[in-house]
């Protein structure tokens, strides 16, 4: 059994960016890797452009101006402004070239057609140049940029319609087992609902994974091999629910091995999750993620949210680690590394009751784990103890 160290860094080694690029509209972009540098196609601004509501000076020596006409924002208007001439401007209006500056209209006195200005106002003051935040040929963002709202707005400033990422993964979710139905349907005796291909669907569109099939299968060998081949076939990444532990009708584990795909590691020494098994078959990654569904998500976390960030280029964590302080006494029962369900706030973190892993409950409200690695035995409150926030 490996430790928690060591299955993150394998899953990291063996998880690769795709070499899957696709053109988007910007607005669909969100959350995307830019593929190659995007090179400002203009001058941004593309014309000197007034940053005040004010007045546009022909000279910045003199106190007096007669007013000689007004630009608002849109126009298209280029006077000529003599010296002791100003025009009535707007944020945004285009400043003439003939204007050595821009004041703003509460430093100045109107009365008629002229105008009086107090205190100094220095040579393009209140002038955004040319070109100020980025000029044309520049490279407007370097490959590898996450594209974000801002990122958005930007592109759209300098008139670019599309861009190139790399394309997320396309995500299989199997669950496993006889015992579940779906919700909206009674319950039989024997029966549950079933809850982790809702969840883990939940859990990937968050971050932004969206190209989701959910499958479900009985426990029964041949009909697991043949939908776990089909999904490896048709999808980048696969995600199994339960059937991977040593019952005798788990038979996830015994068709991964008849399909021969190359087994990375089975069993972590972590709680929950201890029967996490991860996979590769040429680039396409298979998880198989314990059923009980605080496991399963506990897992999902961990391991397979920043692979599948990995896979798109993308290099952001969405589960930031951290310390903080406890507001909790625990202590552990194995050796096993936990991730304790939490809530945190400011930081000061408070371990939740209800850890057990077919809990889900603790886990609604949580908004962290706590992370206790195998060497740590005791939490006291006040202890510094790492976290890893949810996203
Ligand atoms: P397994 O990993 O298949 O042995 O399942 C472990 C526990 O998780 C059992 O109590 C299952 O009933 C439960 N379980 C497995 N899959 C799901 C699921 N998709 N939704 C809800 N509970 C599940
Ligand atoms: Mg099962």
């Amino acid at each position: 059994m490996i430790s928690v160290p060591q299955a993150l860094q394998l899953v990291h080694d063996h998880t690769k960016k795709t070499e899957n690029i696709t053109t988007l509209p910007i607005i669909k972009a969100l959350g995307h890797v830019i593929v190659s540098d995007i090179i400002s196609p203009i001058h941004m601004p593309p014309f000197r452009q007034s940053a005040m509501d004010g007045y546009a000076l022909g000279s910045i020596e003199e106190d007096n101006f007669i007013l000689s006409g007004e630009i608002k924002a849109g126009d298209i208007e280029n006077p000529n402004i003599k010296k002791g001439e100003a025009i009535r401007i707007f944020t945004g209006a285009p400043v003439p070239p003939s204007a050595k500056a821009v004041i703003m209209q509460e430093k100045v006195t109107v009365s008629g057609n002229q105008i009086s200005t107090q205190g100094s106002v220095s040579l393009h003051a209140n002038i955004r140049p040319i070109g100020e935040q980025i000029k044309k040929g520049d490279i407007a963002l370097p490959k590898g940029t996450l594209i974000t709202a801002a990122g958005i707005g930007y592109l759209a400033t300098l008139g670019i319609t599309t861009v190139t990422v790399y394309q997320k993964p396309s995500i299989a979710i199997i669950t496993t087992g006889n015992e579940l139905i779906p919700p909206g349907q009674s319950l039989l005796h024997g029966q549950i609902y079933e809850s982790n291909s809702a969840m883990l669907q939940g859990a990937c569109t968050q971050s932004g994974f969206s190209n989701i099939t959910c499958y479900k299968v009985v426990d029964e060998y041949t009909a697991t091999i043949d939908l776990i081949r089909d999904t490896i076939e048709n999808h980048d990444v696969i995600l199994i629910s339960g059937g991977i532990s040593v019952g005798d009708y788990d038979f996830v584990g015994k068709a991964l091995r008849a399909l021969a795909v190359e087994e990375v590691f089975y069993k972590v020494k972590q709680k929950p999750g201890k029967p996490l098994y991860f996979a590769k078959k040429q680039e396409k990654i298979i998880f198989a993620l314990p059923g009980n569904p605080a496991s399963s998500l506990s897992c999902f976390y961990i391991y397979v949210l920043p692979a599948l960030l990995k896979t798109c280029g993308n290099t952001h964590s969405s589960t930031k680690r951290g310390t903080a302080i406890s507001n909790t006494n625990y202590s552990k029962k194995g050796e096993r590394a936990e991730f304790l369900k939490a809530i945190i706030s400011e930081n000061n973190v408070t371990i939740l009751d209800g850890q057990a892993s077919s809990m889900l409950r603790s886990f609604s409200v949580a908004n962290a784990m706590v992370y206790l690695p195998e060497e740590v035995s005791n939490v006291e409150i006040g202890d510094p103890v790492q976290i890893v926030n949810l996203p």
